[in-house]
């Protein structure tokens, strides 16, 4: 036995038919929202999504800013990838050098 009240609605995302039915329509009805446009999975899925980019980080991929420095060791003018936060800095060169 079909339920005459349901109604078929075509989704405006995958273009499949999908049945809104007559418990769904009260529902939508009781929440004051109009007919839904998308089936069931494609909302789902515009959800997921949503829930996604909002979480989802803004890539760090542009270029890394650098600053002036003048080294302590060879004072020679470099560039580090930081703010120095004095003068008790390093060239890149020195920097490694002093590590090894
Ligand atoms: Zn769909
Ligand atoms: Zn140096």
């Amino acid at each position: 036995m079909t339920n005459s009240e349901d109604k078929n609605i075509t989704c405006r995302d995958c273009q499949q038919e999908f049945v809104w039915t007559k418990g769904e329509q009260d529902f939508y009805a009781e929440k004051g929202l109009s007919a839904p446009s998308r089936c069931r999975d494609c909302r789902t899925k515009r959800k997921q999504m949503r829930d996604q980019g909002g979480q989802g980080r803004p890539m760090s991929n542009g270029p890394k800013e650098m600053f002036d420095i003048v080294c302590k060791k060879c004072d020679k003018p470099g560039q580090v990838p930081f703010k120095p936060t004095s003068d008790d800095v390093l060239c890149r060169d020195c920097f490694i050098a002093s590590r090894e």
